[in-house]
């Protein structure tokens, strides 16, 4: 089984009225990158100067929270009850 189809199996629910995670868009290009990288799940895209994130599909470790230091994500919370990530193992 492949690491793709290991997280696969995991199941997202999403909250669309409710992003557990606040990005700084103005955050300087260095930073950001940092982000870019470490996401596990490739949740942060830097193109043509311009970030984006989705939270959906967020694994919910917090990475990005610890390696930004407040400069990139500006608020980090986990999803409200009953949303966010349901790990499925097997
Ligand atoms: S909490 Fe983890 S998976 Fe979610 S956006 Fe941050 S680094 Fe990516």
């Amino acid at each position: 089984m492949t690491e793709e189809e290991k997280l696969g199996v995991n199941k997202f629910h999403v909250d669309e009225n409710f992003s557990h995670i606040e990005i700084n868009k103005e955050a300087c290009p260095e930073d950001i990158m940092t982000l870019v990288r470490a996401c596990p799940a490739g949740l942060y895209k830097y193109n043509d100067g311009t970030l984006t994130h989705d939270c959906a599909g967020c694994f919910e470790c917090g990475v990005c929270r610890i390696l930004s230091a407040g400069k990139v994500v500006s608020r980090w919370e986990f999803p409200k009850g009953g949303k966010g990530i349901e790990y499925r193992f097997g």
